[in-house]
């Protein structure tokens, strides 16, 4: 029986991983369940999965939850001390790590620490503590596995060859709701026509990273770490389909590709299972109804979030950091309506352009640089 933690288990990740659970009750147990806000969710949850541990974020929901569950033999525990004692929870093997943003940072650190294997589908995670990330997890010889789509696609192109004879790195994008749109088109954009995404159903959060083309940054970023390759190895391809998940072309200049229907719970059970495959219920490719799989270059000069993440990358240190935590505040403030749609990136930019790179930042100087982050942008949308 393999005994998991799911950080972020009532999100789009979260709800989509216990779905799979479900049907393989007999062979993984859930030993802890963590959530945000929504107590209504995890106590269903709670009920039906019966964790040792449950997490909410704020005292006044931890309350509520421990109320409601006095018939129940689960703790609930607390914010991020909450976090962080599932993270290192005794007899847990494994932490899917799906809540969104950089809250993820430090309960995945500690979860490494303590020997847990990390299905990673929190990708803020690893763009901007990748550096301590990675190497903790060779040190410790525990696995962190991909769930974002596109880095099971290309973790799977990659199964049973060297490192060494990776060319590039072929990152698929679908382009968003607003592929082929110009700046003009774009600036009266709003929320909710950012939030119909053509292809994936998704947190609001990365659903609109997606219009911005900020999410292929961000995976651009985690290719890098995850991969251990180049920035200049990586080429994102815009496959608006969806149905080629990634590619890797070979010295040899043979590309090995992952395809499937666009359905995150392939790639969550690839993840769960790993190095087996299971059978999945649904739907599965039909290559005599698939009209065709075109390709497009990206246009990064109206979606200069992916442009951005490029020069992040490059500037290294704590500068992912900011590209990061200004993209997620700039979100929040788009999703409340209280910037367009071009702002996003502009936010990013101008915090990137003051902001003092620290090198090889340790795990305080990278909340510093998300604090220093949010003030700026604080400062710039006093209400
Ligand atoms: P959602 O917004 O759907 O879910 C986020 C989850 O995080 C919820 O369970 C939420 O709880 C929880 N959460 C939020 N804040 C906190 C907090 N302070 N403490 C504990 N839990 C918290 O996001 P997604 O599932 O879409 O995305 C999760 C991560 O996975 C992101 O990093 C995203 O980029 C990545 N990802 C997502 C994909 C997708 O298809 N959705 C694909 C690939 C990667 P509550 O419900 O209570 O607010």
């Amino acid at each position: 029986m393999k005994k998991i933690g799911i950080l972020g288990s009532t999100g789009s990740i979260g709800t989509q991983t216990l779905e799979i659970i479900r049907h393989h009750r007999d062979e993984i147990q859930v030993t802890a369940l963590a959530a945000g806000g929504n107590v209504d969710l995890l106590e269903k949850q709670v009920r039906e999965f019966a964790p040792q541990v449950a997490a909410l974020w704020s005292e006044k929901a931890c309350r509520e939850l421990r109320e409601r569950i006095r018939d129940l033999d689960v703790r609930v525990v607390c914010g991020m001390d909450g976090l962080l004692e599932i993270a290192a929870l005794d007899g847990m093997e494994a932490l899917v790590t799906a809540v969104v943003g950089m809250i993820g940072v430090r309960p995945t650190l500690e979860a490494i620490s303590h020997g847990k294997d990390i299905l990673l589908a929190n990708k803020e995670t690893l763009v901007t503590a990748g550096h301590l990330l990675m190497p903790m997890a060779r040190e410790q010889g525990v696995s962190i596995l991909p769930v974002d789509s596109e880095h099971s696609a290309i973790f799977q192109s990659l199964n049973g060859e060297k490192k060494s004879r990776i060319k590039k790195i072929l990152l698929t994008a679908s382009g968003g709701p607003f592929r082929g749109k110009k700046r003009k088109e774009l600036e009266g954009m709003r929320a909710e026509d950012a939030l119909r995404h053509p292809n994936w159903s998704m947190g609001r959060k990365i659903t609109i990273d997606s219009a911005t083309l900020v999410n292929k940054g961000l995976e651009v970023m985690e290719a890098v770490w995850l991969f251990g390759v180049e920035l200049s190895q990586i080429q994102v391809v815009v496959q608006p389909q969806s149905i080629i998940h990634s590619m890797v072309e070979y010295v040899d200049g043979s590309v090995i590709a992952q395809l499937g229907l666009p359905d995150m719970k392939l790639p969550i059970q690839y993840a769960l299972f790993y190095p087996d495959r299971r059978p999945m219920a649904g739907p599965s490719l039909d290559f005599y109804e698939l009209a065709g799989i075109t390709f497009e270059k990206p246009d990064m000069e109206t979606f200069r979030g992916l442009a951005l993440a490029f020069d992040a990358m490059k500037a290294g240190g704590s500068m992912p950091v900011v590209y990061n935590a200004a993209n997620e505040q700039a979100v929040s403030l788009f999703l409340d309506h209280r910037i367009s749609f071009l702002e996003i990136a502009e936010i990013i930019e101008d915090c990137m352009g003051r902001h003092q790179v620290v090198a090889h930042p340790d795990v305080e100087q990278i909340l510093e640089a998300e604090r220093w982050t949010n003030e700026v942008i604080s400062r710039r949308h006093a209400r």
